[in-house]
């Protein structure tokens, strides 16, 4: 990609590793889009950071997606980086058998739905060569969590983000978009709590598949570049 026009979006990017992730790709002199649900919050985040743009984002209301996407398409007639940060409800004191299914609702609205929203509204701006990379977790892979009871609001829309990450992939491989899943690793959030290794780290991961060449693998599950089990 070019380094002149590249025009990159970070999902629910006031904080933690999305916020990390915007530092990182603002340091490369590109247009970065801070999407924040609070305007105020993103703006306090972005302080300091050059070729920052602040835009509201709320990723589980169609008219917020929809908003951007003209945005992006008034101001910068394309989009070359999507990643979809915006995730919810790592619910650890939830049982699948006796699940408060609102919070279930609302972790599919935001880390499933908001996904393939951002996707279907921003789709067509989408240059070849583009990338999209999905925040997931270790937490929705079958082959890492078999057996394992905990956080089953979390686990299943990831594990629901992973198969749409495979549709989105076949779907825009002719155009030539990469479309990734990856994991972060067990990141010191807010969501990750005390104990997770540093912000750069998980950032490294979700950087590894915003710079795949433009004949890189596409429809992929990694942490670190290496993959997971789907
Ligand atoms: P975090 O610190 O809790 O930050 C989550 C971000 O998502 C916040 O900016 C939040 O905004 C935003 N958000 C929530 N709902 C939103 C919505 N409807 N629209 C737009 N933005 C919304 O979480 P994190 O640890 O950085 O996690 C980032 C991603 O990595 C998530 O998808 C998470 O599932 C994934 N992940 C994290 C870990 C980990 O160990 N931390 C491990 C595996 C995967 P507000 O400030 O407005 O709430």
């Amino acid at each position: 990609m070019a380094e002149q026009d590249t025009v990159a979006v970070v999902t629910g990017a006031n904080r933690g590793i999305g916020l990390e992730v915007v530092r990182r790709l603002a340091t490369r002199g590109w247009t970065v889009v801070l999407g924040s649900r609070d305007v105020e919050r993103g703006r306090r985040a972005a302080q300091g950071l050059d070729g920052v743009v602040v835009r509201p984002l709320d990723v589980a209301d169609a008219a917020s997606v929809a908003a951007l996407a003209d945005w992006l398409r008034a101001g910068h007639g394309g989009l070359d980086v999507l990643v979809n940060n915006a995730g919810i409800h790592y619910d650890t004191g939830q049982r699948a058998a006796t699940a408060d299914l609102a919070v279930a609702e609302e972790a599919l609205q935001v880390n499933v739905l908001g996904a393939w929203r951002m996707v279907v509204a921003c789709g067509p701006l989408l240059r070849p060569g583009a990338r999209v990379v999905n925040l997931s977790s270790g937490a929705g892979s079958f082959g890492e969590t078999a057996g394992g009871a905990g956080v089953p609001a979390y686990s299943v829309s990831k594990a629901a983000l992973d198969m749409l990450t495979v549709k989105l992939a076949a779907d825009l491989r002719p155009r030539g978009v990469l479309v990734n899943a990856v994991c972060p690793g067990w990141v010191a959030t807010d969501m990750g709590g005390v104990g997770g290794r540093p912000l750069a780290e998980g950032a490294a991961s979700v950087l590894y598949a915003v710079d795949l060449p433009p004949d890189g693998p596409t429809g992929t599950f990694t942490r670190d570049g290496a993959p997971v089990p789907w």
